[in-house]
């Protein structure tokens, strides 16, 4: 649920601009969130790209540099977590 209504998101065809193909989409009119499948050669990380697309969902008024930025930013900081956490053996 996001904004008080159901979306879904999956893989699938997410369209190109300027001839390059779309990492994502945030599909508003049918609350739905399409990711571009990395072999269909996406560009950014699986991670970045799902963080970028729910910030439009849940921020839709917030511009897309803004929502960029937030995307690599928290990317960045997850992979570099994931490396630090610490493991129970
Ligand atoms: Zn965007």
């Amino acid at each position: 649920m996001i904004n008080g209504s159901r979306w879904t998101i999956g893989f699938g065809f997410t369209g190109k601009t300027k001839g390059r193909v779309d990492d994502g989409v945030c599909r508003y009119a049918t609350n739905r969130i399409v990711i571009q499948a990395s072999h269909n050669g996406r560009f950014r990380s699986l991670e970045e790209c799902v963080i970028h697309e729910v910030a439009h969902a849940v921020l839709p008024q917030i511009d897309e540099a803004t929502i960029l930025h937030l995307g690599e930013i928290t990317a960045k900081v997850l992979i570099k977590m994931r490396a630090a956490e610490p493991h129970k053996h």
